[in-house]
């Protein structure tokens, strides 16, 4: 496992996913703090709105509760691509009067007035520690965030998402956003390609493109120097890579095949869905192909050191019963002598 990576295509595949992962801790502590302030922004709505300055809800349930626009006619978000909840039966109003209007606040904070409700926990909102990522969870395209507790369980692509998504994420970040959008693009092509292996000049030209996107002064936190400096190792092949690093990248890519499979499976063009379905299944089943034979290699690896350990476990016992036998007969032989010695002493003091 700790066998250092020989293939210049596949070190590429290895480099390229282990950068992603730098950019991912890299921008992690600007979205922490953007969730934090953005809980903080929502409890001041919540009290310029209804005048309530806590918020302590812990019951209502994101497919019943009641948006707090609901009373309203017309919905305010009829011009919206998709048909707003507030009209559909069996919605519970919040009894506190608070978590609709949460529900309202983040929709309005969505570029396209479309949360993904899926991957939220409208019961955790209030709650000081969970609520600020379970809000922020609304902004990810993706579904299956529902049972992520922590930021830090989300890939890069959900946390460029949510720059993409939050309407005022997207306004601080401005023109910077083309620089995220680009790392979404690597991700997309490196986890789409059927190749399994990545030329130079494409690793290269990709990390030129992570830097430029750590080096944004909006990113500006001391993790993101260590990020840097992990990332230029990556780039003067420094870091050593090893066949564990490539096993981990591989399954690393496999769950993001399958987030890439249920992002692409929320789009509307039936034949565009065909097509990307069939190539992630392609690359999909080449990485396992891969896998399978890596995995077989040091399985084989594997037994052939325990059959080699085997063999010298029985060598070892083998010169121990020697060594013990002949501790043995040498103590044997001592006790003899000993008795030769007092024998040949009884026998002279008798013949005196
Ligand atoms: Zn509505
Ligand atoms: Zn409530």
């Amino acid at each position: 496992m700790n066998e250092e990576l020989k293939d210049e295509g596949t070190r590429n595949f290895v480099k390229t996913i282990l950068a992603l992962r730098c950019v991912k801790s890299g921008i992690l502590p600007f979205l922490k703090q953007k969730c934090a302030e953005l809980h903080t922004q929502y409890l001041n709505d919540l009290e310029t709105i209804c005048g309530r300055s806590g918020y302590t809800c812990t019951r209502c349930h994101i497919k019943t509760l009641e948006p707090y626009h609901s009373s309203k006619i017309p919905c305010k978000y009829a011009k919206a691509k998709l048909k707003c909840d507030c009209r559909r039966q069996g919605k519970i109003s919040c009894s506190e009067g608070t978590c609709g209007i949460i529900y309202d606040l983040i929709k309005d904070d969505h570029v396209q007035n479309d949360p993904n409700w899926s991957n939220t926990n409208s019961e955790m909102w209030s709650d000081k520690q969970r609520g600020p990522w379970e809000i922020m969870k609304s902004f990810i395209s993706t579904r299956g965030y529902e049972s992520k507790t922590n930021i830090s369980d989300a890939d890069i692509t959900a946390l460029i998402q949510i720059c993409i998504n939050n309407s005022r994420l997207r306004c601080e970040l401005g023109d910077n956003l083309k620089y995220l959008e680009k790392i979404k693009d690597i991700r997309n092509l490196v986890f789409h390609s059927g190749t399994l292996k990545i030329s130079s000049a494409d690793v290269h030209m990709y990390l030129s493109k992570m830097e430029d996107a750590l080096n944004l002064h909006i990113f500006c936190f001391p993790e993101v120097k260590d990020e840097l400096k992990n990332l230029e190792n990556i780039k003067q092949d420094i870091s050593r890579l090893t066949i564990e690093d490539e096993v981990t990248a591989r399954t690393e890519t496999l769950v993001a095949i399958r987030e890439l499979q249920i992002l692409t499976e929320q789009q509307d063009n039936i034949q565009d869905l065909k097509c990307d379905i069939a190539q992630l299944q392609r690359v999909q089943l080449e990485h396992t192909r891969a896998l399978d034979d890596r995995l077989n290699a040091i399985e084989k690896h594997m037994l052939k050191l325990q059959e080699e350990h085997m063999k010298n476990k029985t060598f070892l016992n083998h010169q121990r019963s020697v060594i013990y036998d002949l501790d043995t007969m040498n103590r044997k032989m001592d006790q003899i002598s000993h008795a030769s010695v007092m024998l040949r002493y009884v026998s002279i003091n008798c013949e005196l």
